[in-house]
């Protein structure tokens, strides 16, 4: 069915918190695992309804804002959400408490329980008070960010309309656009020093109510860290200081030297040539088909799956007044859709969106007839693999969108890929070491990341912005702020996706085999062991990473 054609149809929430008491009284009454196994469909239906129904208002609204019926409807959801959460989680525990666990466990999968797990340690109705203040804080600094106003030659911008002058082709711009961007975090950095500060004991004090002994622990319960550790994370962050980091570093003079520099600075963050970074030739439409071509060219799987979101009107990525900003993918259970919402500006990042958006698409796709809903439940260390993969899978079209200039693009994408390393472990580490001491200061927590852009990013020279001289980067990152230590995620998916990368050089037709069997397993299992079960090398086996070095710089040096 076509997006525009999917019926929408609000979820009364009394009725659902009802009918999810009842599915909760039945389960306890149930007489066998298969009994269970029977009810937990209905839950499942239950789960797709509000799921469909959610995301068809969600598009919609951020579709056109000044639609007043999606308006009402995003405002219901936001009102009701918790309640619903609350719901699924009061039912997650009637399951989990089952005496028929060990069939279920057979069904639905061990991960499936051993999230429930996390989830059930992560909340207790105690720190309740405190998770609302935790998000108010968080609101706070997304706001500030949001309304930014930078006075930049006459003009007002926002943070995000900064970007473009930030990354221009002229250097003297750059310069100009990251000391407008530097004085206004200046002129907020005192109030928002303020409100991590207030997260940082927030969260910790939720920590210790629910019996950690720090928010990194309930951090990683949080996030589903159902297979790794602090400790496993920690022999990853070595290797990519021991290993990516110097080789990042001769990536950044090759960078220099093109760009007819010395030293980078601040101002080449994201700027790859003299003459500007490749940017997409056709127009949007023409875009759009060259992306229905690659898939159709890529595998039969991809044909079918771009066919399906074209002839279904499953792309809004048109820019267009009243849209909302921003981009994503998602899915829509009811009609087994995968949807992509973005804003083509004219950039490379309007391949991204094709290449990586529909990475993540064509998983949801490939597995849109898996009977267990939790298996969609997916890590995001393992979720970015499929789309990240993506990109390289289609390194061979990428003439259709960047004509002569392809090979700028090539060389752009994978260098910028391998500086992301860094910078992705350095965020993680610096959020270790603040949770891990959360009496330390403001200016010691800038002095912290001063000192780790040392470590992780010693070829980069901040010293002539202000704000960044004093340490003060991070407070651009919002999942600092927002989802804590959400981060490492990008880089060990990014780790998996580069080794398929070399394996597609080796022998394309079998690495997308095992790319394909990857996303098959969608969340049915463990991270570590999917990857394993697929070829790839765990991030956290120490060899691992040196070992991709060695591969890609014979790529790209
Ligand atoms: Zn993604």
């Amino acid at each position: 069915m076509k997006f525009k054609d999917m019926p929408y149809e609000r979820p009364d929430i009394e009725v659902l918190e009802r009918k999810i008491d009842e599915l909760i009284k039945k389960q306890q009454d149930a007489k066998s695992g298969e009994e269970q196994f029977e009810i937990n469909k209905e839950y499942y239906t239950l789960r797709k309804d509000f799921e469909t129904a959610y995301n068809i208002a969600y598009i919609r609204h951020d579709a056109d804002s000044t639609d007043e019926l999606y308006e009402k409807e995003n405002d219901y959801f936001d009102e009701i959400l918790p309640r619903w959460s609350n719901a699924c989680i009061k039912y997650s525990r009637a399951l989990f408490d089952s005496p028929y666990r060990a069939y279920l466990e057979e069904k639905l999968g061990p991960v499936t329980f051993k999230n429930m797990e996390l989830d059930d340690k992560s909340i207790s109705e105690e720190i309740l008070p405190l998770m609302q203040e935790e998000n108010a804080l968080t609101s706070r600094y997304d706001k500030i960010i949001a309304t930014a106003k930078i006075e930049f030659e006459g003009e007002t911008y926002n943070l995000s309309l900064m970007g473009p002058f930030a990354r221009n082709k002229d250097r003297n711009i750059r310069k100009k656009a990251n000391k407008a961007i530097s004085d206004w975090f200046m002129s907020v950095t005192d109030e928002i020093d303020e409100i991590y500060d207030s997260l940082v004991k927030n969260r910790t004090a939720q920590a210790k109510a629910l019996g950690f002994e720090s928010f990194t622990d309930l951090a990683y319960c949080r996030m589903h860290r159902n297979s790794y550790d602090k400790a496993n994370v920690e022999i990853f962050r070595k290797q990519i200081k021991e290993y990516f980091v110097p080789f990042v570093a001769e990536l950044a003079e090759k960078r220099a030297k093109r760009l007819g520099l010395d030293k980078l600075a601040d101002t080449e963050i994201g700027v790859y040539f003299k003459d500007g970074n490749p940017a997409p030739v056709g127009s949007p439409e023409e875009i759009l088909r060259s992306g229905q071509e690659m898939y159709s060219d890529l595998s039969a799987e991809t044909k079918e799956y771009m066919d399906f979101m074209m002839e279904n009107e499953l792309f809004d990525v048109f820019g267009r007044k009243n849209k909302a900003a921003g981009g994503y993918q998602t899915y829509i259970p009811n009609y087994e859709s995968p949807f992509i919402f973005a804003n083509f500006n004219g950039t490379s990042g309007d391949i991204d969106v094709i290449t990586h958006e529909c990475g993540h698409g064509f998983q949801c796709f490939i597995t849109r007839k898996d009977e267990i809903l939790d298996h969609n439940n997916l890590g995001m260390e393992t979720a970015e693999i499929h789309s990240m993969s993506m990109e390289y899978f289609t390194y061979g079209w990428m003439k259709n969108f960047f004509g002569d200039r392809y090979k700028d693009y090539l060389e752009m994408h994978l260098e910028d890929a391998c500086t992301f390393l860094p910078y992705g472990t350095m965020v993680d580490e610096f959020q270790h070491i603040v949770y891990d001491n959360p009496e330390m200061t403001p200016v010691e927590r800038k002095e912290t990341w001063k000192k780790l852009e040392q470590e992780y990013r010693p070829y980069i020279d901040f010293e002539d912005t202000e704000f960044f001289a004093l340490g003060g980067f991070w407070q651009k990152q919002t999942h600092i702020f927002d989802v804590p230590f959400y981060y490492i995620d990008y880089v060990l998916a990014s780790i998996c996706a580069m080794q398929f990368k070399i394996k597609m050089d080796d022998d394309f037709k079998a690495a997308w085999e095992k790319y394909l069997e990857l996303c098959k397993l969608s969340g049915s299992d463990y991270y570590t062991n999917m990857i394993k079960k697929v070829g790839l090398n765990s991030p956290f086996e120490d060899g691992v990473v040196v070992e991709i070095v060695e591969k890609l710089a014979k790529k790209v040096i």
